[in-house]
C-alpha cells in the first residue's frame, strides 16, 4: 500500500469506525495491519487497551519507553499486569544514552533547563527508531485529554513516524476509562489515586489538585504539554 492509498483508507476508515467500539477498531487494524504495536505507557487509558488486546489477540508487540525517569509505581503496574496477562510480551525500548551520560553531554537536570532536549532524547528518538519496525500503531491517546488531541481521529495516517495510526478510546471519557477499569478489574498505576490523573516521568509530574486541569501536573511551570509523541 503506498502514502496516497494509506491517507485514503485512513480518512475513509475514520469515518467508518467513529462508532465501532474500540475492540472492533483494534480487531480491524490488528487483521489489516499484523505488523502492528502498542505504545504502553502503563497510564489509565492504557491498561484498558492492554485488557483489550488480550482479550483480541495477546500476540501483539506492545512496547515502553523507559526514559530511566519512570516513577517505580509506574514499574511495578507494568509487572503487575504481566502478571495478570502472561500472554502479553512488554518490549523495553530505552534511550540511547544514559541519565549519566546525558548529564555529561547536556548538563545536571536537562529536564529543567530544556525538556524538549530532553524528551527528544528519551521518548522521541528512542519512539521513531522502534516504530521504523512497524506499519502500524495503537495508542490511548483521548480527545478531551487537552486541546492538541482534540481533533484525533480513531485512524490516522501519522506523517511524523510514517505509519497508520489507531486511537481506538479518541471518543471515550475519562468517565468510560474508569467504568472500565473497575467493570474489569483492570490493574492500574496507583499514583492514579493519590491525585496524579496523568503520569510520566518523575522530574516532570506533580500531583493535581481538585479543580486544577489533569494535565496541569506535567511540566507543571513550562508552556510544553506533550513530550512530542503525538501531533
Ligand atoms: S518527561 Fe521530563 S524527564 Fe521525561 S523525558 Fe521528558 S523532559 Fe525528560
Amino acid at each position: 500500500m503506498n502514502l496516497f492509498e494509506k491517507e485514503a483508507l485512513a480518512a475513509k476508515k475514520a469515518e467508518e469506525l467513529e462508532n465501532a467500539t474500540p475492540e472492533a477498531i483494534i480487531q480491524y487494524a490488528i487483521e489489516t495491519f499484523p505488523n502492528i504495536t502498542f505504545a504502553c505507557s502503563f497510564g489509565a487509558e492504557d491498561v484498558v487497551l492492554v485488557d483489550m488486546i488480550q482479550k483480541v489477540n495477546p500476540n501483539i508487540d506492545i512496547f515502553y519507553l523507559d526514559t530511566d525517569f519512570h516513577f517505580k509505581e509506574t514499574l511495578e503496574t507494568r509487572d503487575v499486569l504481566a502478571a495478570r496477562y502472561p500472554n502479553i510480551r512488554y518490549v523495553q525500548v530505552k534511550p540511547a544514552i544514559t541519565p549519566e551520560e546525558q548529564a555529561e553531554q547536556y548538563g545536571e537536570e536537562l529536564w529543567k533547563s530544556d525538556p524538549n532536549q530532553c524528551c527528544n532524547i528519551r521518548k522521541v528518538q528512542p519512539l521513531t527508531q522502534i516504530l521504523s519496525k512497524y506499519e502500524c500503531w495503537i495508542t490511548g491517546i483521548r480527545r478531551d485529554q487537552a486541546p492538541t488531541r482534540a481533533n484525533s481521529k480513531k485512524v490516522e495516517y501519522d506523517y511524523k513516524f510514517g505509519l497508520m495510526k489507531f486511537n481506538p478510546l479518541a471518543s471515550w471519557t475519562n468517565e468510560d476509562v474508569w467504568n472500565y477499569i473497575r467493570e474489569n478489574n483492570v490493574p492500574y498505576n496507583p499514583l492514579h489515586d493519590n491525585h496524579y490523573p496523568s503520569i510520566g516521568c518523575e522530574h516532570c509530574t506533580r500531583q493535581v489538585m481538585p479543580g486544577e486541569d489533569p494535565r496541569a501536573g506535567r511540566w507543571s511551570g513550562n508552556d510544553k504539554t506533550e513530550c512530542g509523541l503525538h501531533k
